[in-house]
């Protein structure tokens, strides 16, 4: 008998029909003998319409109300899904995050999962029942509801899988697995089997949405076994596997990509030690987190030229932060660009190949992609381009590195 954490997206409980067939692929576990825990997200489009409820009152709401709002969506999954279950013979309990003591810091819209109290669920996987929880959400120490950030139910289940020490955390979503890519932007990308950690780690730091960043870290942290499959069909989806040496001996596993990005810059400031600090630290100080740096040599070589990326919607604030620092600085000018977006290719194989970054430019210019910012580490080089060559891009860098066939 195994204990199984799993987790459905919004498109799989997007409909009364679509909660019947999870309900169907749930039981068929439980009835096979293994324990299940299903972790719920809200039906999709819900969390975005409560948001846009939300905005019509104000444009930027008290983070804690937001919490209760958004909270709402996921309660009405479990909720349906727990009567699916019954409805076909299936007993089983559902439950918010607070009802099994999710607890979390009080960063209303962004919290991060301290503690789970498994108990209770553990008493109801013993007496036979399937326990249906809330993706999403949580409680803090006052009590207070708290939300976990966009996709966070991948977070709460690998964190509920960890808590009970599950055999799996299975991740079922609207596509079969990790592929080389976003399958909606390049339609040749190619599912893996096995992804390792450290480069699901990075694809979605980088910004693939297929799991949420603190998901994988958890898993990481924890050693969750987990795996990404569709809910709409069989297979044995994406492993992501702790072993390096256990995955296609790929130079680039794959190619992620974020639409959410913004570059600002300060030309003609003066360059004197200390200057990176005072123009990121009132940013910092504004809770805004700065992605890439590039510092210049101006013209004169008594300036410099000072770049950074933020994430867009962080734009505005940061471009009035900026505006007031360069007055302070004695600097000549503020520009800003919120129409960028930012590729990277990704593989553990890199470490030990030179020319990756090379060819990865050569084939952007061939395309007349023009490369507005780089940064690499061990294993990921990002470009910075225009919002218009995104798909562009993508699609040559995936055919560039033959992405779209296995590894020799
Ligand atoms: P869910 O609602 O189930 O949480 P998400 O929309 O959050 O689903 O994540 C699944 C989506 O992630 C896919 O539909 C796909 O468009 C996108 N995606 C981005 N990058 C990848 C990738 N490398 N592999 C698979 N899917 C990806
Ligand atoms: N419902 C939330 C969202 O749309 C959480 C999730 O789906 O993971 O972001
Ligand atoms: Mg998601």
């Amino acid at each position: 008998m195994a204990l199984i954490v799993q987790k459905y997206g919004g498109t799989s409980v997007g409909s009364i029909e679509r909660i019947q067939a999870v309900a169907e692929r749930v039981k068929r576990w439980r009835d096979q003998g293994d324990q299940v825990v299903v972790v719920v997200s809200a039906m999709s489009g819900e969390t975005d319409r409560l948001i846009k409820l939300a905005k019509q009152l104000q444009e930027r709401p008290e983070p804690r109300e937001l919490d209760v709002l958004l909270s709402t969506g996921e309660q009405v999954t479990i909720a349906l899904l727990s009567m699916a279950l019954a409805a076909q013979g299936c007993p089983a309990r559902s439950y918010t995050g607070a009802q099994v003591h999710i607890l979390t810091d009080s960063a209303h819209n962004k919290a991060r999962i301290r503690d789970i109290d498994a108990a209770r669920v553990r008493a109801d996987l013993e007496a036979g029942r399937v326990v249906v929880v809330a993706g999403f959400q949580g409680i803090d120490e006052q009590g207070d509801i708290t939300t976990l950030g966009r996709g966070g139910s991948d977070t709460s289940a690998v964190a509920i899988a960890a808590a009970l020490k599950a055999n799996e955390c299975q991740i079922y979503t609207d596509v079969d697995g990790v592929y080389t890519t976003d399958p909606r932007v390049e339609p040749k990308a190619r599912k893996l089997d096995r992804i390792t950690f450290e480069e699901m780690l990075e694809m979605a730091s980088l910004g693939s949405k297929v799991l949420q960043i603190r998901s994988v870290e958890f898993a990481g942290k924890y050693r969750v076994p987990l795996r990404v499959l569709s809910s709409f069909g069989e297979g044995e989806g994406t492993l992501i596997s702790f072993e390096d040496n256990d995955v296609e001996d790929a130079k680039i596993s794959g190619i992620a990509f974020s639409r959410d990005e913004a570059k600002l810059t300060v030309l003609g400031v003066p360059d004197q030690p200390g200057v990176a600090h005072r123009i990121l630290g009132p940013i910092a100080e504004a809770n805004i987190e700065v992605d890439m740096i590039v510092q210049n040599v101006g013209a004169d070589e008594s300036t410099t030229d000072f770049t950074f990326t933020v994430h867009r919607n962080d734009y505005a604030p940061a471009l009035d932060i900026l505006k007031r620092t360069a007055d302070e600085l004695g600097a000549r000018q503020v520009t800003g660009d919120a129409s960028i977006v930012k590729i990277s290719l990704v593989g553990v194989g890199m470490r030990s190949h030179a020319g990756i970054a090379s060819r990865m430019f050569a084939s952007l210019a061939k395309e007349g992609i023009n490369i507005r910012m780089i940064s690499t580490s061990e294993i990921k080089i990002s470009v910075v381009v225009d919002e218009k060559y995104l798909e562009l891009g993508v699609r040559t860098l995936h055919e560039a590195f033959g992405l779209d066939r296995p590894a020799a």
